[in-house]
């Protein structure tokens, strides 16, 4: 099993790790700046090769790398959004079927969520295939044991495939951004008033550059699509700073949270598990708390 990982800019994409861990370390580097990258999966690589690509598109990439992992019987493909792209690309072009956003894989098949993340189906697969791994199901990295792998480029012979035409690119949206892959998220609880409060939320994140999201209660209210609900049943995240509002901190919910660097509360009840966890918890009122921030932040814009 070998586990590409897309690289922008010299930086792995997110679920470089989990793709790492599943394929026990055998990682190939493909993306601009994979020298750069590769200082930051080292650590955890048993076996390191890169692919310097920058120009083209996924269909250009997979027909680049294809030759260099045919080979092995599963192709990983870390499951950031670059990933998610090449992964259908380079399972047509080794002409093997396509499991997207698994939760494990083995080389006799992969275990992927089922009935909207409420269950789990195993797959069984007979004969080879390619996956994409969501980011966030594996928790804290292991180094390798043998130390640092050492970075090993690879050359490709440069081809060109008709690629899909970019018609712009869109300013972010706090509800639309893939919660999963956010490193910075405002959400909201029970305790943050109705739809317009989280139209305010939204609004809150786009000035901060956070994706938003919500407890289960929130989205089973209507309030927010679930498609923003975190936790357990909902979308497992592992931002840098969560920022909850009048959120109570149920397991369900703070199970689905990751490992934040910094947690901000704001709720009324200072002993509730959210303003527990919090390196910043605010006693205050949630919906007059986050409509002052965004006063203070449109006028610093306005
Ligand atoms: C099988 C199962 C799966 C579940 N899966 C999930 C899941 O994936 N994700 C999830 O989130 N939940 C999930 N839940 C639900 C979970 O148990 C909790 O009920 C839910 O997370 C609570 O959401 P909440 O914090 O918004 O609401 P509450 O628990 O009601 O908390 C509201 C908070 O707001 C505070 N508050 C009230 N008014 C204000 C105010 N004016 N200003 C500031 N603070 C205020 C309160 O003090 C309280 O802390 C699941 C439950 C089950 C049984």
């Amino acid at each position: 099993m070998i586990a590409i990982v897309v690289v922008r800019a010299g930086v792995a994409e997110d679920g470089w790790l989990d793709a790492l861990h599943e394929a026990d370390g055998n990682v190939l580097l493909v993306g601009g700046g994979v020298a750069d990258a590769a200082g930051q999966v080292a650590p955890y690589a048993s076996r390191l090769s890169g692919v310097a690509l920058r120009e083209g598109g996924p269909a250009t990439w997979a027909a680049a790398i294809a030759p260099l992992v045919e080979d092995h019987e599963v192709v990983l493909v870390s499951g950031g959004f670059d990933g998610r792209l090449l992964g259908p690309y380079l399972a047509h072009t080794l002409g093997r079927p396509f499991i997207a956003q698994a939760l494990e894989v083995t080389t006799a098949g992969a275990v992927v969520p089922a009935l909207g993340g409420t269950a789990q189906r195993q797959l069984h697969v007979a004969g080879n295939f390619v996956a994409s791994i969501q980011p966030g199901v594996v928790g804290s990295p292991a180094p390798a044991a043998g130390g640092p792998a050492v970075l090993e480029l690879l050359e490709v012979t440069a081809t060109e495939h008709r690629e899909l035409t970019s018609l712009g690119v869109t300013e972010a949206d706090a509800t639309t951004i893939d919660l999963a892959e956010a490193s910075r998220i405002v959400a909201g609880g029970a305790g943050l008033g109705g739809a317009d409060a989280f139209e305010a939320l939204a609004r809150l994140g786009a000035h901060l550059g956070a994706s938003m999201g919500a407890t289960r209660v929130v989205a089973d209210r209507g309030d927010v699509d679930f498609s923003r609900q975190i936790g357990t049943t909902g979308v497992a995240v592992d931002p840098a700073l969560y920022v909850a509002f009048g959120i109570s901190g149920a397991i369900q919910h703070t199970a689905g949270l990751g490992h934040p660097d910094h947690i901000i509360s704001v709720n009324l009840d200072p002993s509730c598990p959210m303003m527990q966890m919090a390196d910043l918890a605010i006693e205050a009122d949630a919906s007059a708390t986050m409509a002052a921030l965004l006063e203070l932040l449109e006028e610093d814009r306005g």
